[in-house]
C-alpha cells in the first residue's frame, strides 16, 4: 500500500502555491468561456510541472485538459473558474464593497474549485511518479463555462471524456460534505423577436412590438407553470426589452430560458412546450420569432461507491480549525445577512431524517456556528435536488463523485458578495486544500483498489444502462456561446 500521508503532507508543505493560483484567478474574476488568463496561469504552471497539456479542447478556448502518467485506471479531475457578473467585493470585508465598479466577481468559489483540483491532481502525479510506469493516468480537465456555457457538456459530446475511468470534483460550500443525490437537468435557449418599429402614438398601427412578443411568451410560460411536473423549474430573464423610448413601437426584444427537469429526456419535452409558447406569441405580434441553443447539461448520477470512499477519506483528512480572527470576520458576516439564515447546515432534502437532524444540530451548536468546522454525516440519497450542473453530463459517462468544503460561511447565500469577501481569505485556503487532499487521497486509494473502481462502474452501469443511458443536451452543430456574442 502506499503511502497516501506523505503525499497530503507533500500538500501542506505546497499549500502556498494553490492558494496563491485560487487568489490570482479570484482576481482575474473571469466570465464564462472569457476565462482566458486563468487557464493561461494553469497551462503554464501545469506544463511547468510536466503534464502534457491540450489546449483549446473541443473548439472551446479557455479549456484544457492535462495529462500525467499511463495504463489504467484513467481519474479525472474536473477543475472550473468561471466568475458572475455584478459581484465585484472587496476581499475580507464584511459589509458590501464593490471592488471594480459593476465588475465582476467568484460568488460561487470556481477559483477555489480549479486551485483545490489542482492540488489534488499534483498529489496524485507525485503519487504516480512514485508507483512507475503503467500504474495509472490523471487527466485534470479544466472545465470554462460552468455558469454558463457547460463546457462539459461539450466535452461530452465530442468524446473528450473517452477512456476515463473515474471522475472526482468538488465544490466549495458552507459544509464539509460528499454530495450525494441528483439535481436537474437544464436547457438554456435564448428567443428573438424582430417586429416593426414605429411612432407609438403617431402610427401605432404601423408597427408591430418585439417587446409585445416577449410579454405574451412570458405570460403564456407563467400559464404552463400550473401544468408541469412539481421539480421542474422555468426562469427567464428579459436580455433586450428593445430599447428605452416609450414613444417607439419596440422593434427587437430578446428573452433567455432557462428549464429545468430531472431527466434530460423531460426536459426537452418541456423544452418543446415552451418553444410552442414563443412561436405562439410571434403569431399573436405578428413578429418574427427565432431561438439559439445557450447550454445545456444533465443531472447528476450519484455513485454510492465512491460516496462511501470519499466519505472514509473526508474523515481520514478532517476538517479545518479557524483562528479566533476567522471566526470573527465569519460572526461579522452571519449578523449581516439580510435575511437571518433559517434551519440547519446541509439541504434539507439530503439531511431530513430525525437522526441526521440531531447530529447537525449537535455539531453546529444548532446552527449557530459561522463556520461549519465539522463533516456532515454519511448519506447516500437519490434525491433530486433543483439546481444543475454540467458535473451531471460527466457523471451520465463515467462513476463520478465530488465533495463540499467549506469556503463560505455558514448560511451564505450561492453567488452573493459574502462569498466573493470569504473566497480570498485564509477560510478559503484552508477549504481548498481540504478538498485537494480528500479527492487525491481518493484518487490513490483508487488506483490501490481496481475491486473499488469495478463495484463504482456496476453500479454505474445498474443506473445508467437500464435508463437508457446518456443523453446529451447539446446538439449535434450547436457551438459555445457567450451570452453577449452577436446573433448574425
Ligand atoms: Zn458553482
Amino acid at each position: 500500500m502506499a503511502d497516501k500521508q506523505k503525499y497530503l503532507n507533500w500538500l501542506d508543505e505546497h499549500a502556498g502555491l494553490f492558494a496563491d493560483v485560487s487568489d490570482s484567478i479570484w482576481e482575474y474574476a473571469e466570465l464564462s468561456l472569457m476565462e482566458e488568463k486563468s487557464c493561461a496561469l494553469y497551462v503554464k504552471l501545469l506544463r511547468e510541472e510536466g503534464f502534457t497539456v491540450e489546449t483549446p479542447v473541443a473548439n472551446i478556448q479557455t479549456g484544457f485538459k492535462a495529462t500525467y502518467g499511463s495504463g489504467r485506471p484513467v481519474i479525472g479531475i474536473l477543475a472550473e473558474y468561471d466568475a458572475l457578473t455584478g459581484l465585484s467585493q472587496v476581499a475580507g470585508s464584511t459589509t458590501r464593497q464593490e471592488l471594480v465598479k459593476n465588475g465582476t466577481g467568484h460568488g460561487c468559489g470556481h477559483h477555489m474549485l480549479g486551485a483545490g483540483a489542482m492540488a489534488a491532481a499534483y498529489a496524485v502525479k507525485k503519487y504516480l511518479e512514485d508507483a512507475g510506469p503503467g500504474h495509472g493516468t490523471v487527466i485534470f480537465f479544466g472545465c470554462p463555462g460552468e455558469e454558463g456555457g457547460a463546457a462539459k457538456a461539450f466535452y461530452a459530446r465530442d468524446q473528450v471524456f473517452d477512456g476515463l475511468d473515474i471522475a472526482l470534483t468538488w465544490h466549495p460550500g458552507d459544509i464539509n460534505a460528499v454530495r450525494t443525490g441528483s439535481c436537474n437537468s437544464c436547457i438554456q435557449t435564448e428567443y428573438r423577436f424582430t417586429g416593426i418599429a414605429s411612432h407609438a402614438a403617431g402610427a401605432p398601427d404601423k408597427g408591430r412590438s418585439a417587446l409585445d412578443a416577449v410579454e405574451l411568451m412570458n405570460i403564456g410560460v407563467q400559464f404552463l407553470r400550473e401544468h408541469m411536473p412539481d421539480h421542474d423549474r422555468i426562469h427567464y430573464a428579459i436580455t433586450d426589452a428593445g430599447g428605452n423610448s416609450p414613444n417607439v413601437v419596440q422593434p427587437r426584444a430578446r428573452v433567455l430560458y432557462m428549464v429545468r427537469s430531472e431527466l434530460a429526456k423531460n426536459v426537452r419535452k418541456l423544452q418543446a412546450r415552451v418553444d410552442k409558447i414563443a412561436e405562439a406569441a410571434a403569431m399573436m405580434t405578428e413578429t418574427r420569432m427565432e431561438k439559439r441553443f445557450i447550454d445545456g447539461c444533465g443531472n447528476t448520477v450519484p455513485n454510492e461507491v465512491l460516496e462511501k470512499l470519499m466519505y472514509k477519506n473526508f474523515e481520514e483528512v478532517g476538517v479545518p480549525h479557524y483562528t479566533d480572527d476567522e471566526l470573527a470576520y465569519a460572526q461579522a458576516i452571519v449578523d449581516g445577512f439580510e435575511l437571518p439564515a433559517d434551519g440547519l447546515p446541509g439541504r434539507g432534502e439530503f439531511y431530513e431524517s430525525a437522526e441526521c437532524q440531531k447530529i447537525i444540530a449537535k455539531l453546529s451548536d444548532n446552527g449557530k456556528k459561522p463556520l461549519n468546522d465539522f463533516l456532515m454525516p454519511f448519506v447516500h440519497s437519490n434525491q433530486v435536488s433543483c439546481g444543475s450542473t454540467d458535473v451531471g453530463d460527466v457523471s451520465w459517462l463515467v462513476p463520478t463523485v465530488q465533495c463540499s468544503a467549506v469556503g463560505f460561511v455558514s448560511g451564505a447565500p450561492g453567488h452573493s458578495w459574502q462569498n466573493v469577501s470569504c473566497g480570498h481569505t485564509s477560510i478559503a485556503h484552508k477549504g481548498l486544500l481540504t478538498a485537494g487532499k480528500v479527492i487525491a487521497a481518493t484518487a490513490i486509494d483508487l488506483y490501490e483498489s481496481p475491486e473499488t473502481v469495478k463495484a463504482a462502474k456496476e453500479e454505474f452501469d445498474s443506473i445508467v444502462v437500464p435508463a437508457g443511458g446518456y443523453c446529451c443536451l447539446v446538439p449535434e452543430d450547436a457551438v459555445p456561446t457567450k451570452i453577449d456574442d452577436p446573433w448574425d
